[in-house]
């Protein structure tokens, strides 16, 4: 069998130049590819379409955290702890569960108790952020009897939650979280029915495309290759990232050849599976930490998850479109300075801003974080995830399972979940992942839409 080994750099390439979509937050940029793509000829043109940029928005940068290289447990863990017992983190990348909406709002009670634990009686606490964590947060503590004022930069509460409605659309869209990824056993469950929404299970089976539209077997190859080289990075003196583990222990020298090659499907594993969950690339990756076991069944909440946030903002007070520059802490209280230059000073905050917020100079401390706080967010890395959302007036697929994937093309949008047989309508959603996401939201929306009509040829032939 012809074989080398096989290079990660290969898997990054196979994603499209050319993608394309109409964006949730912010105007779209150019794409200096949009002239090299192919244009559509199987797909017929969505009667609607939507599409994210996460990874470029000023508010979150990018999809949720991860143990990048280097990065290990204690860095969520030194989050967790107080600085001065003024500044209380949380948010998913906090959690001990992260990368979940589940996760945030563990979190945001979590902090909220540390609080509460430390609080006199009247004191006012700020919450910076009206997402899952914040809004959790917050809640815990305006019922704990403190007064309370929440800081979200947005015009809007939910954070990565962001349910969509329109006419467009026969039911409520997520761009942000739409799954559990915790079973059954997910706390958010209950919640969430409570709330009037609906759980589905995901099934298990997921059929996958060649570019030719022939129906594949899903290969074991790449599991395989994967398990062997993570086992190979923790017998290693220092954590390396899962790229490196599969082309340096071996693992990686797979076959290049035949229609869809065992490359091929090494690539599409590392994009589709490794990368599903919270957008992390395979060369940012800890081959120590990062690759976990799915924690249970996957299931997709129908209706509109904001519906849980407002009923968790209901009563609170929400400053909105206000964002916070700067975070001065002394013995006596926290003064944060908002971006009109107005401040706002409270007794104790809880700082739910995304980890990409945190890495970046958005948000200015002073004085400075501990050295171990900075080096948690230094360390840990923030994924990249991009949804596509298409309706179509008819189904142009023949597929009846919910969950598609392709193999062997060249598309940025190699995961789909087909929302026909959760709700009788022609709307499919696409996920971009990793590096791949990060491109998608460079893009324009007439790029985004193209590149993911492309990806859903091998679904459109008989
Ligand atoms: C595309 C996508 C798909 C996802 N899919 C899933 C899924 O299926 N299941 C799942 O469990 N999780 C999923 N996640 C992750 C999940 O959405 C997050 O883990 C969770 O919502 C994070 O909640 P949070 O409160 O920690 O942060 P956020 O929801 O990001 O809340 C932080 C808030 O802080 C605000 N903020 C930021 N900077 C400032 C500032 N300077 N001043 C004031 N406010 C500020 C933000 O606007 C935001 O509202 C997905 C995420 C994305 C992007």
């Amino acid at each position: 069998m012809d074989r080398r080994t096989f290079l990660i750099a290969s898997a990054s390439s196979l994603a499209i130049a050319g993608l394309v979509g109409c964006t949730d937050q912010r105007p779209p940029t150019p794409s200096p590819t949009a002239t090299a793509s192919p244009t559509p000829a199987l797909v017929p043109t969505p009667a609607a379409f939507r599409r994210t940029a996460w990874s470029t928005d000023p508010f979150s940068r990018g999809a949720a955290s991860f143990y990048a290289t280097g990065s290990n447990p204690d860095d969520r863990a030194t989050l967790q702890t107080a600085v001065e017992d003024r500044l209380f983190f949380s948010g998913e990348a906090v959690s001990a569960n992260p990368g979940t909406v589940t996760g945030a709002i563990g979190s945001g009670r979590a902090a909220a108790q540390q609080v509460a634990d430390l609080a006199a009686v009247g004191e006012r606490i700020g919450v910076i952020g009206a997402g899952a964590a914040g809004l959790a947060a917050a809640r815990a503590l305006a019922d704990a009897g403190f007064e309370v004022v929440v800081i979200e930069a947005r015009d809007r509460i939910g954070g990565r939650i962001a349910t969509y409605e329109s006419d467009d659309w026969p039911f409520p869209i997520e761009l942000g979280a739409s799954f559990l990824q915790n079973g059954t056993g997910d706390p958010l469950v209950e919640e969430l029915k409570n709330g009037g929404l609906t759980v589905r299970a995901l099934p298990e089976t997921v059929e996958t495309r060649a570019p030719d539209g022939a129906v594949v077997e899903q290969s074991p190859v790449p599991a395989e290759v994967v398990a062997e080289a993570v086992a190979w990075a923790a017998a290693g003196r220092r954590d390396v990232s899962v790229d490196t583990a599969i082309a340096d222990s071996g693992a990686g020298e797979v076959s290049t050849t035949g229609a869809i090659s065992e490359a091929d499907w090494l690539a599409q594993y590392l994009q589709t599976q490794l990368a599903a969950d919270v957008g992390a690339p395979a060369d940012e990756l800890s081959a120590w930490y990062g690759v976990s076991e799915q924690a249970g069944d996957g299931q997709i909440v129908l209706g509109g998850m904001m519906a849980v946030l407002e009923r968790e903002a209901e009563g609170l007070d929400v400053v909105s479109s206000s964002v916070v520059t700067r975070i001065v802490h002394t013995e006596a209280g926290v003064s944060m300075r908002l971006a009109t230059g107005q401040s706002l000073t409270v007794d104790r905050v809880i700082i739910t801003a995304p980890l990409g917020v945190l890495k970046s100079s958005a948000l200015e401390f002073d004085p400075p974080l501990p050295f171990g706080h900075r080096a948690a967010i230094d360390a840990l890395g923030m994924g990249a995830l991009e949804k596509v959302w298409l309706r179509f007036d008819e189904p142009f697929w023949q597929a009846t399972t919910a969950l598609w994937r392709t193999v062997g093309t060249e598309t940025d949008f190699a995961m789909w979940v087909n929302l026909q047989p959760f709700t009788g309508d022609p709307v499919l959603m696409g996920i971009a992942t990793g590096d791949a996401a990060r491109r998608v939201a460079e893009l324009t929306d007439d790029d985004v839409l193209r590149g993911a009509l492309l990806s859903l040829e091998p679904f459109a032939r008989p």
